[in-house]
């Protein structure tokens, strides 16, 4: 017996292969998208490695660098040996500076204890999803949308509720529709203004509206996805729910971040405020997930938070001067339509008149993927498609980047379309 169960024990196939052959994934990770937008980033990544020039609009991140005085910050901290975990929520002193931007910036006031730091604005989101859903649970979320909202909803067992808000609509969701998508199975809806892919901003009138319609359903917890606040143009001003509607304040998650106000994407810092148990229970959360965000990073975002502002305007300029150049350049490519956004660094053009067009290179485009695929190959200008994001055919311009690489990436875009085949 002793030798046989010996003999099987050096047959058995060495763990990796068996791992290899069998289904393992959790279920709910199995049917999950990996992000489109990363996808698209990894093959300009492959592109530049083998040496093809490409001009990168897929990524929404600011080219600007972290200011200056924020990543003293982050290497003082490290030279003071700051370099051990913090509380899991974050550095006492952090939080109170969140409390006060919240209390400076919203209106909002709002007591230290009741903010998280997390790692990235994701990890906010994945944080309060997966603290509080369950099986069959379902999320609204108004299309288009940042791709990961629906992704982490389906890695939490529950159910994306999609719902459409088309150019007509200026890409915001109406109190109409969302009041139609409402169930009693509804959790959460999440917003987001201004909205990544399409720069829609919401005036203080539709977040009202919006919020007429939630009083009447309070099983329904708001993520409020502030995260491109500062990036807000033609003399707009920013609202977020808890602000316009106080009576919210206890089922709304507000949430922000240092990522694009400070240009600090590598950094990993999102914050959050909402009531107390749902903090404490993404707290909790997190306590057995990452223990919290990178210490160095959170002194770091203590600077940005606490010190001088004026990064903020100088960069808003620079994106509403862009912006204002990328729309004019799109809008003279036959074939692409383009409102101007009102924020965000996000042009969403539609693509609908390139769709059954050939490119020279021999592609048909049956679809936008299709288009931004060609634009790629054969102009080295990377885009992510509108489907991705829950609408076609639209093509997704992150325009981070500088005038010279914006004219050059315009330029090819134009051509690619004056020489699409009927
Ligand atoms: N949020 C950015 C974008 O939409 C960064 C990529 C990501 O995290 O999805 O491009």
């Amino acid at each position: 017996m002793l030798n046989d169960s010996k003999a099987s024990e050096e047959n058995r196939e060495p763990a990796g292969p068996i791992y290899e052959k069998v289904p393992v994934l959790n279920r709910f990770l199995a049917a999950a998208k990996p992000s489109a937008i990363y996808r698209v980033m990894d093959r300009v990544a492959a592109r530049r490695a083998s040496g093809a020039a490409v001009i990168s609009l897929s990524a929404g991140e600011p080219d600007f660098d972290t200011p200056r005085h924020v990543c003293e910050a982050g290497i003082a901290a490290i030279r003071a040996g700051h370099t051990r975990y913090t509380q899991i929520a974050g550095m006492r002193a952090l939080r109170e500076a969140i409390a006060g931007k919240f209390q400076r910036e919203n209106r909002l006031d709002v007591d230290w204890r009741d903010t998280l730091v997390c790692s990235g604005g994701k990890q906010v989101i994945f944080n309060a999803l997966a603290a509080t859903l369950n099986e069959d649970d379902e999320v609204i979320v108004p299309a288009p949308y940042w791709v990961s909202y629906p992704e982490i909803v389906q890695l939490c067992g529950a159910k994306t509720v999609y719902v459409p808000c088309g150019a007509q609509s200026g890409f915001k969701l109406t109190a109409e529709a969302l009041d139609a998508a409402i169930t009693p199975r509804t959790r959460w809806l999440i917003l987001n203004s201004p909205s990544n892919p399409t720069g829609a901003v919401y005036s203080r009138v539709e977040l009202q509206q919006l919020a007429q319609v939630l009083l009447a359903h309070p099983q329904v917890l708001v993520l409020s996805d502030d995260i491109y606040e500062h990036l807000i143009f033609d003399q707009l001003e920013f609202f977020t729910l808890a602000q316009v509607e106080p009576r919210l304040r206890e089922r709304v998650l507000t949430m922000n971040g240092v990522s694009k106000a400070y240009a600090m994407t590598g950094w990993r810092i999102g914050f959050c405020t909402g009531p107390r148990w749902l903090i404490d229970a993404m707290e909790k959360l997190q306590g057995q997930q990452t223990s919290g965000a990178s210490t160095i990073s959170q002194h770091a975002a203590l600077a940005a938070l606490s010190g001088p502002q004026d990064f903020i305007e100088h960069s808003r300029k620079v994106f509403q001067r862009r912006r204002d150049l990328v729309v004019d350049q799109l809008n003279q490519a036959p074939g692409l339509r383009c409102e101007a956004p009102q924020g965000a660094f996000y042009a969403f053009a539609s693509c609908e008149d390139l769709i059954g067009t050939t490119t020279r290179g021999g592609s048909f485009l049956k679809d936008d993927e299709a288009v931004a695929n060609a634009l790629l190959d054969e102009t080295g200008v990377a885009t992510v498609h509108g489907s991705a994001f829950g609408l076609g055919p639209y093509i997704r311009i992150a325009y981070a980047l500088d005038d010279v690489s914006l004219r050059r990436a315009c330029a090819a875009i134009q051509h690619f379309c004056h020489t699409l085949a009927r």
